[in-house]
């Protein structure tokens, strides 16, 4: 993960993941390598998802592209 928060400029950057995680992507969520990489953003899909969440300040950013629904 390489993107920086726009706000505090830091990269302690969390990805937002929408729709019903798989429960192997839970899984994945339980390691501790992935702590702070994810944060789920729920099954509520609206056309202006931030993608990207700041774990140091909290600020969303980012739009989630269609291309990434699987
Ligand atoms: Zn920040």
């Amino acid at each position: 993960m390489k993107e920086t928060c726009p706000d505090c400029k830091r990269t302690n950057i969390a990805e937002i993941m929408y729709g019903y995680p798989s429960s192997k992507f839970l899984d994945e969520l339980k390691k501790d390598e992935n702590k702070g990489k994810y944060q789920l953003g729920g099954c509520c899909i609206s056309n202006d998802d931030p993608a990207f969440s700041c774990n140091d300040c909290g600020f969303l950013f980012g739009n989630r592209e269609d291309e990434e629904n699987e």
